[in-house]
């Protein structure tokens, strides 16, 4: 197997002007190989258009006409760009239809009367006419480019300011008639499938005779991708495994006594799992394990049965939440269980370091003393300061990234490492996502829980639902307002919560109010969060800030104001707030008079409390790209591949994947090389955008 060649610079080639290679930069573009990976977004038929509308749709119209005339007006800091499209024969055959632009006066220069056009975009009503607002447009100028641009499928490319999408079509044919295409890299190995990437492939998915060619065409380019992908996770996987580790037994002791305290007997689903872990801890590689099970199944508990063992071992470890309100929460409850055992348990965030004795900054003073630590993320840059890491739980892992996990794992004491995630996902997305790690999972909540009652509610029933409030506050139950705003730097927010926070404190009097957002400073927000899990806060007017993992038993109730703002599994996880304890839990979803998909989304939430489910419809409704968050996965794009149309190629390139490995471990060193070393960069870019 050869080394790919060097990649071919945009810049500098006889037939890109030069004119475009900053537009072409700005969408990412500088290498042939990259302009070539540059698909289609959709196509056109431009044989067969679509029919003149005679009403308003939801679905997008392709139209083909000719302008008749044109517009300008302003209405105060409003520029008004219109343009009359009418079909090519003077609008016998249907109504024309309006296209109209706001403050683009770019637009203005590039349509004139007397243009043939093609336009895209959904008709709609707008003072009884019928109106396109923004279309995506294209003139279509001369005959000499229309066997490119017209009277065929025509491929629509991510266009940018400075390279319209005729541009990108015209320069991607160019790269196609210019490039020897049998000379691209491939990532699924010759021999193996029996099937080699065509050079046809190329044209086939760009400039396509027919959709099923294309779809063939687009099936062999997403399934060298992903191998791609599954070659590189199931080679980290290898070398995770093989590089270091300890065997960390831990005597089981310690965990007896616990376990005899608890108030509760650990469920089914959780004994499985922690001997599961147990059992993967005590061999001699290093741990790489994700344990996945929904809000309140009790992976706590799962976590500090395997700190505990790494204690036992005369290692310390360490628990990494994403937020401070959970790590200090950790913080109390492994107390809890564990000065009784005086086993020292140590708070690091950057605001508090305490320890279970009072002092602060225990750790640096005694930095060998084997310890059990919580914190923030932040705690693993400072890792440096760890004697003997034994093991690294990393609580939501969906707030991390990868490279993090990388720095842990280059550590020379070999942690091992346990990433656990309320978030459930698809199997699919679980392969190409943490394909990496062996998965746990917890099956089961425990019993004994009281139902969640979900209830979608228009705002105007807000004052029945105070009064409902009222009374199970009086009864001694706690309840979460929560409000889909105050972001960090947004300070009318910061003065809109303060206004909201008064109102509920009026309403609910004389029950105490307090409230927690992102621009509180830590301390209040600590001391905010400790009155409310004792009890002296009655009601907590909060932001997301409460998403993840906080545990107050007590807390019953849970009223999310403008609920069709939050994402669905985002909405799953606030409501995993509530039902912790036997009481019987209320969430209210509030809107302001939502329909469709917004309504939608709430009604799933109504039906279903099985995070699977949820997160299966969040899918459906917002696409996987929203939920991996692309950015943590340090993985090249998926292409043109989609994790759920393309689940079965994902499926099989894994296999293929691992099989291979397994035959010729050689392999990630020779030809995937630049694969790799893409993903690195590309890994190592977001990590620094991301801050
Ligand atoms: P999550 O999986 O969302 O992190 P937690 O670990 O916070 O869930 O557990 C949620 C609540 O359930 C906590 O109050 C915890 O003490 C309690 N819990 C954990 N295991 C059990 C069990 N086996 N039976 C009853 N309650 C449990
Ligand atoms: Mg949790």
């Amino acid at each position: 197997m050869s080394l790919l060649p060097p990649p071919t610079a945009l810049e500098g080639l006889p037939w890109v002007p030069s004119s475009r290679v900053a537009a072409l930069r700005r969408l990412g573009l500088l290498t042939l190989e990259d302009l070539l990976r540059h698909f289609p977004r959709r196509y056109e038929d431009r044989r067969k258009f679509d029919r003149f509308p005679d009403g308003p749709s939801e679905t997008a119209a392709c139209l083909f006409g000719v302008v008749k005339k044109t517009s300008y007006k302003r209405f105060g800091p409003r520029r008004i760009f219109e343009a009359i499209l009418e079909d090519e024969n003077g609008g016998l055959l249907s109504n024309p239809i309006t296209l109209r632009w706001y403050n683009m006066p770019w637009v203005q220069k590039m349509i004139l009367g007397g243009h043939r056009l093609v336009v895209y975009g959904k008709p709609r009503e707008r003072s009884k006419r019928l109106v396109i607002e923004h279309p995506e447009f294209e003139v279509i100028e001369d005959e000499a480019g229309a066997s490119l641009h017209f009277d065929r499928i025509t491929p629509v490319h991510g266009a940018a300011d400075g390279l319209p999408a005729h541009i990108a079509r015209e320069l991607i044919h160019h790269a196609l008639e210019e490039t020897d295409l049998s000379a691209i890299p491939r990532l699924w190995p010759e021999g193996r499938t029996g099937a080699p990437l065509l050079p046809d492939v190329w044209r086939a998915v760009h400039f396509p005779l027919d959709m099923a060619e294309c779809e063939a065409a687009r099936r062999q380019l997403v399934r060298d991708v992903f191998f791609g992908i599954q070659l590189i996770l199931a080679s980290r996987h290898a070398s995770v495994k093989k590089n270091g580790g300890f065997a960390r037994l831990g005597t089981g002791i310690l965990w007896k006594q616990v376990e005899t305290n608890l108030p509760f007997a650990l469920t089914d689903s959780q004994l499985l799992v922690m001997e599961e872990i147990s059992m993967d801890m005590a061999a001699p590689h290093r741990m790489n394990r994700l344990l996945q099970g929904d809000v309140g199944s009790g992976k706590t508990m799962v976590a500090l049965r395997a700190m505990i063992q790494a204690h036992e071992s005369g290692w310390q470890a360490a628990l990494m939440a994403p937020t401070q309100i959970l790590a200090e929460q950790h913080y109390l409850n492994f107390r809890r269980i564990l000065d009784p055992l005086e086993i020292p348990v140590v708070l690091r965030t950057s605001s508090r370091r305490e320890d279970s004795m009072g002092r602060v900054d225990l750790f640096a003073a005694n930095p060998s003393s084997p310890a059990i630590v919580v914190g923030t993320h932040a705690l693993l840059y400072e890792g440096a300061e760890f004697e003997r890491l034994g093991l690294v739980v990393i609580d939501e892992q969906h707030k991390f990234g990868v490279l993090q996990r990388t720095r842990l794992i280059e550590r020379a004491d070999a942690p091992d490492v346990l990433v656990m995630t309320a978030t459930p996902i698809p199997r699919t997305i679980t392969q190409t996502l943490y394909g990496d790690l062996d998965v746990s999972v917890l099956k089961h909540r425990p019993a004994g829980r009281g139902r969640i009652v979900t209830a979608v509610r228009d705002v105007e029933k807000l004052p029945a639902i105070v009064d409902f409030l009222r009374g199970e506050l009086t009864a001694g139950r706690q309840a979460y307002i929560v409000y889909p705003l105050i972001e960090e730097s947004e300070k009318l927010d910061v003065k809109a919560a303060t206004v909201e926070f008064e109102k509920w404190c009026a309403l609910l009097n004389p029950h105490a109010v307090g409230i927690v957002h992102g621009r509180i400073d830590p301390e209040s927000k600590e001391s905010v969060m400790r009155d409310f899990r004792e009890g002296r806060l009655a009601v907590l007017v909060a932001t997301t800030v409460i998403e993840v993992g906080v545990d107050v038993p007590n807390a019953t109730i849970m009223i999310i104001e403008e609920a069709a703002r939050f994402g669905l599994s985002q909405l799953h996880q606030l409501r995993g707030r509530i039902g912790r304890g036997p009481e019987k839990s209320w969430c209210i979803l509030l809107h302001d008079g939502a329909i469709g998909s917004g309504l939608e989304k709430l009604e799933v939430l109504e039906k279903t409390s099985d995070g699977f489910e949820i997160a299966e419809a969040d899918l459906l409704l917002r696409g996987p790209g929203d939920i991996i968050g692309t950015a943590q996965t340090g993985l090249p794009s998926l292409g043109l591949g989609d994790l759920i149309r393309d689940s079965d190629i994902m499926t099989d390139a894994r296999k293929l994947a691992l099989n291979i490995l397994e035959e010729d471990p050689e392999l990630r060193n020779s030809s995937h090389v630049s694969m790799r070393n893409y993903v690195l960069k590309n890994a190592i870019q977001q990590e620094l955008s991301a801050g």
